[in-house]
């Protein structure tokens, strides 16, 4: 029997601009090509929040998405909280990144509440911060992607930067900070999606997965060039 993660994607027919979907197949097939096997859990509206999960993934959404599934998402904040406290890995981008911070005003004035995972609030920005962003991490490296968001993200003592833009806006277009990260919980404008351009981000979530589920893992270097290309065709339309 090969060793299996199981992998949980947020609210996928809601929450899927710029084909975040892509992050879930990314981890499914670095799994894959390691012998490992991927069990891939879908949570809609209404849903049970399965238990067992190694790695939580969700997506960006219009306003109206966000508005949609907010309800849903607080019914789960005290389980999805105690995994992100417990060490499980978890990747929010753009419009589920805003709604695990504390609160979120969509463009139109509606305030959302969040689940306060991460320290972190939006509100809108003056401009819509829209084109291909890169950020330096200092554990891995330069993240490539791109963005699409009405909304500013200010973060508070509790949340680390997860980088710092080096071209794009990030957060907020004026303290240089992209994204957030707590515990193993990250959340980052990056669309692309982010994963299939930027494999050892990939790989740091796999590795955590992993270790956490069966102790010590030799991860096997995977060839990156496909990634790279996709990564420079990124950095030529910029
Ligand atoms: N609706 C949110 C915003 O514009 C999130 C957008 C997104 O997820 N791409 O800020």
């Amino acid at each position: 029997m090969k060793r299996t993660l199981t992998i949980l994607s947020l609210y996928p027919s809601q929450m899927n601009v710029y084909g975040d979907r892509g992050n879930v197949l990314v981890l499914r097939r670095r799994l894959e090509w390691r012998g490992y096997r991927a069990n891939v859990l879908e949570l809609d509206p209404g849903e049970t929040l399965p238990r067992d999960v190694d790695l939580v993934v969700g997506g960006g959404g219009q306003d109206r998405g966000q508005v949609a599934i907010q309800p849903d998402l607080l019914r789960h904040r005290h389980d999805l909280r105690a995994m992100a406290e417990d060490g499980t890995p978890m990747l929010l981008v753009c419009g589920l990144y805003q709604l695990f911070g504390h609160s979120l005003q969509v463009t139109d004035g509606t305030r959302l509440a969040g689940i306060g995972i991460l320290d972190l609030e939006t509100q809108p920005a003056p401009q819509r911060s829209i084109g291909n962003i890169s950020a330096e991490t200092s554990n891995f490296g330069t993240l490539v992607g791109y963005e699409n968001h009405a909304g500013a993200t200010t973060l508070g003592p509790e949340a680390q930067p997860l980088g710092t833009v080096a071209a794009g806006q990030g957060n907020n277009g004026i303290d240089r900070t992209e994204g957030a990260r707590r515990w193993a919980t990250f959340g980052t404008y990056l669309h692309g999606p982010l994963l299939p351009r930027n494999p050892f981000f990939a790989d740091h979530l796999i590795r955590v997965a992993l270790e956490r589920r069966f102790g010590q893992v030799e991860l096997a270097d995977l060839s990156h060039a496909a990634e790279q290309l996709a990564r420079a065709s990124g950095s030529r339309r910029r």
